[in-house]
């Protein structure tokens, strides 16, 4: 295909960030090429799913054909952790979408390619962006080398960075890429033939267990495969690396748990033994000007919850949002920065306390003890504090910045304590006041993983992103159009009304 010299917007990679900001764009009638380097389908870890992606899916168009593709469905999670056991059932109370799947990300992520090509964007795999030039501080051209070595040169009025953990903009000229400290793991993992559920689970859903060193994780595949990795904390892996390779580091750790030992008794590794090192991280600035960093390329976090394709699907869409208001001048360029950092930051912050206070449940164990540190040294106290604003009404503390991240973490690891108890002992969800005080719980969870900038109420400053006739963003006190009001309104979004059990829902 042809690209031309010069577009509207530059999205570069074509994972579930790309794929997403290319395909709202178009669809709206925006010039914008993607380039991706690599050619689809691609390898690509990361397959178990929230159900908030399929809220980004519907918006996008893509959910109905994304359901009939025969990928596992996913109801839920079972933990099985320090010797006790819960289910945690996406279902159970309300929710939009009571579940999620479990994608070969290879298939998923080049059929969200597809489809962004369907809505209209340019889209060039085997293309490698090698350099960008800027005017100042804003990047107006990038240079990309094709399949063949030929090179290529595109002018662009701005850029959408959806390079995944590379980060074109972050590691190579920002240089603002920051790591967390708290969250230096280690994650191996390969791919298992003839390896069951374990009987507990519910069929699709997803298995983690605790071992002493960090937690594994079980995810079926449709092509009857069994993803399973381990998440190590660095010094066991350095210490262990001293006497063995790779390969038997994964081995051992899987050992270690008596569940994962037990269902892959019989089974066979199919797949080299893959890696990742110390995996957290965010930029200090996720917009500037001309730019929106977005997914891996902004930020990654500890992949417990699996919030990671939720947060590149959701960061895509406000950057997409963004992005169109600022070319049809309904907002400038500035304000729609300001927006996007503010909103995007709020969600990453929501997760990285919700992982952080999730660790620390297990901390009463003896495990991962350093997390309660992680809001003192690697977050700023005023992102947590207004992250969680809109979540937790009625918190005395604000007024005190020392103890407002100590409280939120507090509140947090309080909720799902009670929700894991809870979850526990099923019975007990059949005594209202108790089933109201999990509905309590899940409604918070979900605004955790909830797309709240979608909602006039909830978002917050003075704009939320609007869907219908077109992805915007506007001010809050403009009127909202007829079609979408009652939608949104309508709990999808609203902290009032969502509920839905997300408490550790990887
Ligand atoms: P990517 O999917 O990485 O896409 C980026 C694309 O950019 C790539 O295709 C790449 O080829 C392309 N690219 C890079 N540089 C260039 C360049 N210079 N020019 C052109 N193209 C370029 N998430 C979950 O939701 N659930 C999970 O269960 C889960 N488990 C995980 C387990 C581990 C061990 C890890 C490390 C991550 C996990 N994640 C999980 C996270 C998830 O994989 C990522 O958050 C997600 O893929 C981010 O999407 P993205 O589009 O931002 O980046």
């Amino acid at each position: 295909m042809q690209l031309p010299q010069r577009t509207k917007v530059l999205v570069v990679g074509g994972g579930p960030a790309g794929s997403t900001a290319a395909g709202f764009l178009a669809r709206d009638g925006i010039d914008v090429v993607l380039l991706e380097r690599d050619m689809f389908p691609r390898y690509h870890v990361g397959e178990s799913l929230l159900p908030s992606c399929l809220e980004v899916l519907e918006l996008l168009g893509a959910r109905e054909f994304i359901e009939a593709q025969g990928f596992v469905r996913k109801p839920g999670a079972y933990l099985h952790w320090q010797g006790e056991q819960w289910t945690l059932d996406f279902g159970e109370l309300r929710g939009r979408y009571q579940h999620s799947f479990q994608v070969s990300r290879a298939t998923f992520d080049a059929l969200l390619l597809q489809h962004a090509r369907r809505l209209g964007a340019h889209v060039a795999e085997g293309a490698n962006v090698r350099e960008l030039e800027f005017c100042g501080e804003r990047p107006v051209a990038a240079q990309w080398v094709g399949r063949d070595g030929a090179k290529h040169r595109i002018a662009f009025d701005y850029l959408v960075d959806a390079s995944g953990r590379s980060g074109l903009m972050a590691t190579r000229y920002l240089k603002n890429r920051q790591m967390h400290e708290v969250f230096k793991h280690i994650a191996l993992w390969g791919y298992w033939s003839d390896v069951p559920q374990p009987n507990e689970a519910r069929d699709g859903a997803i298995t983690v267990a605790s071992i002493p060193d960090g937690w594994l994780w079980a995810i079926p595949l449709a092509d009857g495969t069994m993803s399973i990795g381990a998440v190590l904390r660095k010094d066991a892996y350095v210490a262990a690396r001293k006497r063995a390779m790779l390969k038997q580091i994964y081995r051992d750790c899987i050992a270690a748990s008596d569940l994962i030992s037990r269902i892959t008794a019989s089974g066979r590794l199919v797949s080299p033994v893959r890696s990742e090192q110390d995996y957290s991280y965010r930029s200090s600035a996720f917009a500037g000007p001309g730019y929106f960093l977005t997914g891996d390329a902004a930020c990654f976090l500890d992949p417990l919850l699996s919030s990671g394709v939720h947060l590149a699907m959701y960061g895509a869409t406000l950057a997409a949002a963004c992005l169109g208001s600022t070319l049809r001048a309904e907002i400038d360029e500035a304000q729609a920065s300001a927006f996007y950092e503010h909103n995007y930051r709020q969600a990453y912050t929501r997760f990285l306390v919700f992982v952080t206070a999730f660790y620390q449940v297990q901390s009463r164990f003896g495990y991962f003890d350093e997390a309660r540190r992680l809001t003192h040294h690697d977050v700023a106290h005023g992102d947590v504090q207004s992250a969680f604003r809109n979540l937790v009404s009625g918190l005395e503390d604000f007024a005190d910045a020392e103890g407002t991240a100590t409280h939120l973490l507090g509140q947090m690891t309080r909720r799902i304590e009670e929700n894991l108890v809870l979850r526990r002992d099923k019975a007990a969800l059949r005594s209202p006041e108790l089933r109201a005080q999990a509905e309590q719980s899940a409604q918070f969870f979900d605004a955790v993983e909830g797309l709240s900038m979608l909602s006039p109420q909830c978002a917050d400053g003075d704009f939320y992103v609007c869907t219908e006739p077109r992805l915007s963003v506007r001010p809050k006190r403009a009127r909202l159009p007829m079609t979408t009001a009652p939608q949104v309104a309508d709990a999808r979004y609203a902290v009032a009304d969502a509920a839905a059990p997300r408490s550790g829902s990887r």
